[in-house]
């Protein structure tokens, strides 16, 4: 099955481009040239990814980067004609999956886009995701988590937390972007307050806390879920 892009940027000449370069590459491709568009064509056709132009016209893409990653965990990658470093920070912080600076090679956000998709993995419909070979069940319907095929029972932050991690199985969250996530559940937003819900959560679904594979620590970047998900 092709996977279906929705690409939202302003300039018609760069959109064009970029539409018929995903469309060669295999990919459905929906385009929107402003933020309203882009929202209301994102909640009609769900697409699998969303490429996204922070300059628009009607809505900074900031904006409307935070309104899909509420809405869902539909996978973004920003493009910017910011080049800062700083500015790709925020970017990727806001929860975005990629982030590309204009100019941009099109073979390049081709092979990004694709590794975004092959990160996310196929979803298998009925929102029951394994990992770890069944050690690590999460039944996104049933809002349950199955730990060695026993529930836990885990606090609506922790649930984010582990859920937003097995989004993208082996991708680095920083604590910002794990906050922004998470915003929908009850947060204080403090950055470090993440750790302390983290280390609950571990001691629920780790083996021994201590050395935790499942939900690992990467320093100086934040936590990743260490285990795959099972085909
Ligand atoms: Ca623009």
């Amino acid at each position: 099955m092709r996977s279906t892009v929705l690409l939202v940027e302003d300039e018609r000449k760069l959109r064009d481009l970029v539409r018929s370069y995903l469309e060669r590459a295999g990919f459905e491709v929906l385009s929107a040239a402003s933020g309203a568009e882009a929202i209301s064509l994102a909640s009609s056709a769900d697409p699998d990814l969303i490429v996204l132009d922070l300059g628009l016209p009607d809505v900074a893409g900031e904006s409307v980067a935070r309104e899909f990653l509420v809405a869902g965990a539909t996978p973004i990658l920003i493009l910017s004609g910011k080049c800062a470093e700083a500015d790709r920070i925020a970017g990727l912080e806001l929860g975005a999956d990629d982030y590309v600076t204009k100019p941009f090679s099109l073979r390049e956000l081709v092979l990004r886009v694709q590794a975004i998709l092959r990160r996310r993995g196929p979803a298998n419909g009925c929102g029951v995701n394994r990992f770890g070979a069944g050690m690590l069940v999460i039944d996104e319907p049933g809002r349950q988590a199955l730990v060695r095929g026993t529930i836990v029972d885990l606090t609506p932050t922790e649930w984010g937390i582990l859920t937003a991690l097995a989004a993208a199985p082996g991708r680095v969250y920083s604590r910002r972007e794990m906050i922004n996530r998470v915003r929908a559940y009850e947060f204080d937003g403090y950055e470090r307050t993440i750790d302390t819900h983290v280390k609950n959560l571990r001691r629920k679904v780790e083996q021994n806390p201590r050395k935790p594979t499942t939900i690992q620590t990467v320093h100086g970047g934040g936590y990743r879920l260490g285990i795959t998900r099972d085909a």
